[in-house]
């Protein structure tokens, strides 16, 4: 992959974006690797870099039957969070989003990540219920997450409409700041 530069950021806007070259272009493939990845989605990329990474291990193909992020990856929501519930997964959770923190100067690439919180709003008894309980969840391990009054959501995200006359009122928010 290219590595950037200011200057080359530079001469390439100036020059028309013409000469941009490819990033993933197609590769021949080999008669062996020491590891073959089927999907070229966050997991399968996220795999092959830490097996070269970690390990050493670089003789490794990731196949793709479409583009390269063009699966779940490339159309989610893209919250990158670690407040879900369980046990077994919230420290993986957990340590899977500090390593975006350094992603972006890690790999010379800007991951268009933008560090912010997260506020999910419970309009219904069973959402007030069902947050309260992860938030408890994720407390005990230690993750970053907690329950806001309607008015400590406002004062967080102050174009809320916490009006009991809106839509769809808001009970309080399970939060996570950044
Ligand atoms: C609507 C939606 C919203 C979401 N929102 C969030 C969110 O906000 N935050 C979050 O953390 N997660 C979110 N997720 C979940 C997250 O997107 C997925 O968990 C994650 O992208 C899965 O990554 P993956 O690499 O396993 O799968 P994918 O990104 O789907 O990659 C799989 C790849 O494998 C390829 N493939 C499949 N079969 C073959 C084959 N036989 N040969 C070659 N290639 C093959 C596919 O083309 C695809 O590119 C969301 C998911 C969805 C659907």
């Amino acid at each position: 992959m290219t590595r950037f530069s200011a200057l080359s950021l530079f001469s390439k806007a100036f020059g028309g974006h013409q000469s941009w070259p490819e990033q993933w272009p197609d590769a021949a493939p080999k008669p062996a690797y020491d590891a073959i990845i089927v999907g070229g989605g966050g997991h399968g990329l996220g795999a092959a870099y830490y097996l070269a990474k970690k390990y050493g291990i670089t003789n490794v193909a990731v196949l793709e039957k479409g583009w390269i992020g063009g699966g779940n990856t490339g159309r989610n929501t893209t919250i990158i969070r670690s407040n879900y519930l369980y046990d077994e997964s919230a420290h993986l959770y957990d340590h899977a989003v500090k390593l975006w923190d350094g992603l972006s100067q890690e790999l010379n690439y800007n991951t268009m990540y933008s560090k912010r919180g997260v506020m999910m709003l419970a309009h219904n008894v069973h959402d007030v219920q069902s947050f309260k309980r992860h938030i408890h969840a994720n407390r005990l391990n230690g993750v970053d997450n907690e329950w806001l009054t309607p008015e400590e959501a406002k004062a967080y995200c102050p174009p809320l409409n916490i009006s009991p006359d809106a839509r769809h009122p808001v009970l309080g928010a399970a939060a996570a700041r950044a």
